[in-house]
Order: C-alpha cells, then structure tokens, then sequence
C-alpha cells in the first residue's frame, strides 16, 4: 500500500484529523474514532510500518514506552481498573489499517469486554504443544 493512501499518515501529517493525547518526534497516539471502552487509545511510530512484525525494535521500544506511560495514565486517570494492550497482524487477525498500531482498551467493572479466554477453542485442546514450540524455536 502507498503511505499516501493510509489513514494512519493522513493524521500524521495533519491531513486527518485525530484527539491526540501524546506527540513527539517518533511516536503518535490519539484515540479510536470507535470506542470499544471509554479512553481507547491507539500508539503508532509516525513512519509507516505495516505491523508489529516489521517495525524496527527501536521504533517499536519507543512505541511500547508511550503504551506504558498511557495505560498508566488510563488506570490513575480514567478509573479503568485494567488494561487490554493488543496488536493485531495482518487481516486474518482482524488487521484493517495496515500501519502499526498498539490498542489501549482500558477495562472497567462490569464492561462485558473480550476475554482471551473466549478465543479459546476445546478442539485444540490435543495440540502437541513440544512440537509447536519446537517449530517456532527453529525460526528464532
Ligand atoms: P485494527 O482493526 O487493529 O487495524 O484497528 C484499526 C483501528 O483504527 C480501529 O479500531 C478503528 O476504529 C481505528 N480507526 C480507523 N480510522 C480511524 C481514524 N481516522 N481515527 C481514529 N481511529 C481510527
Ligand atoms: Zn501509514
């Protein structure tokens, strides 16, 4: 995808408006224009990477620092008594902006918000997990 056509640069560059909560030279988060719990922020790296995976470590380290100060914040500030910190890769894990980005759900009493748990699945529950952790220890 051309960065010209990501929603993402358009309010980096000013071109989109966004409620900003956090700026400086490398990182951006403003909140989702669709709330899943109130104060639901989003953190990106003002450069275009498409995901988690691709982004520098460096980018990414001041990426999950500005995550933490604002979840932080989220907790003292908003009342939230938890916090949800999510990434997701690609469109098959429900990716549709494709320039990074870290979710902040904070997570009140009672939101009858996502649980991990709800993604599990009984089927897998014969898995050989020493295989798949073998597999993925390989590509380390
Ligand atoms: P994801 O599904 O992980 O790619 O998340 C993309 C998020 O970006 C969604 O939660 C959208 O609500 C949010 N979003 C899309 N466009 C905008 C925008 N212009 N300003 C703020 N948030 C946005
Ligand atoms: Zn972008």
């Amino acid at each position: 995808m051309k960065n010209n056509d990501c929603v993402f640069c358009q309010i980096v560059k000013g071109l989109m408006p966004a409620t900003k909560i956090y700026e400086d030279d490398d990182v951006l988060a403003f909140l989702d224009i669709s709330q899943v719990t109130p104060g639901h922020a989003l953190v990106i790296p003002k450069k275009h990477y498409d995901n988690f995976v691709s982004t520098p470590k460096d980018i990414l380290s001041k990426v999950m620092s500005v995550t933490q100060r604002i979840s932080q914040a989220s907790l003292t500030m908003l009342g939230a008594k938890g916090i949800n910190v999510l990434t997701n890769v690609n469109r098959e894990a429900g990716q549709s902006v494709m320039h990074f980005h870290v979710h902040i759900i904070p997570r009140y009493i009672s939101d009858r918000g996502f649980q991990i748990t709800m993604l599990k699945n009984e089927r897998l529950s014969e898995l050989n997990l020493p295989v798949l952790a073998s597999e993925i220890k390989k590509g380390l």
